[in-house]
């Protein structure tokens, strides 16, 4: 009997112990590469503001998040032999804006030497491919030089999928530039963001964990 469970019993003890491999394994995926990652402008930009200013604060359903993720880089890594691709291939840009050099990271799913492929894992599967997801395809191909991607969409639980393919479109990626711009103006002077994403306010029983803070700024 190891000393936890000869304190807390061995039923209590192997429940705190799937616990703390959820909370391991979330915290290893989660790593922060550079100070501005492409995921922090394509969903809600100040959501991104916040959680660099207050910490992360998720209320999502680790298990739900947890699960996700493992199928996506099972499913990824099986696809990456298959498409003779790599998988999780992780670049940084350098943009300069107000007169600072900012690093925006960004890592796709799938490089093949003709395209970059993005896999999302969801319970419904879309009819039309998301904006935010189009906007991180989008800035993938300029990233790695790309002219055209797929967005899949993995159904969770039957494995139904959705594709499509998506060719450079420069307004969608002037909408990017003008969410950097935003954001790094955020970060140099402490206003939020103007660029939200009001639909992930609230996702079902959820609300986002800055809603009270964020309905109070201007
Ligand atoms: S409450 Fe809505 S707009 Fe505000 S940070 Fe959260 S998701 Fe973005």
């Amino acid at each position: 009997m190891s000393e936890i469970e000869s304190v807390i019993g061995e039923e209590q003890a192997i429940d705190m112990a799937i616990d703390s491999a959820i909370y391991d394994f979330l915290a290893k995926k989660h790593k922060i590469y550079a100070e501005i990652q492409v995921t922090d402008l394509v969903y809600c930009p100040r959501k991104a503001y916040f959680e660099k200013k207050y910490g992360k604060q998720n209320n999502n359903s680790s298990w739900g998040l947890f699960v996700g993720i493992l199928l996506h880089d099972v499913l990824l890594e099986a696809m990456a032999e298959y498409l003779d691709g790599e998988a999780e291939v992780l670049t940084v840009e350098v943009f300069e804006i107000h007169g600072k050099l900012w690093k925006v990271f960004g890592m796709c799913d799938l490089l093949t030497p003709n395209y970059i492929l993005e896999l999302k894992t969801t319970s419904y599967l879309p009819e039309q491919p998301k904006l935010s997801h189009l906007m991180q395809l989008e800035a993938y191909l300029r990233f790695f030089d790309r002219d055209y991607g797929y967005l899949v969409y993995v159904e969770r639980h039957y494995g139904k999928r959705a594709i499509f393919k998506h060719y450079r479109d420069e307004a969608l990626y002037n909408e990017f530039l003008d969410r950097l711009y935003d954001f790094t103006h955020a970060l140099v002077t402490d206003i939020p963001p103007s660029h939200i994403d009001q639909s992930l306010c609230k996702l079902g029983k959820h609300k986002c964990p800055f809603y009270s803070y964020c309905h109070s700024q201007p």
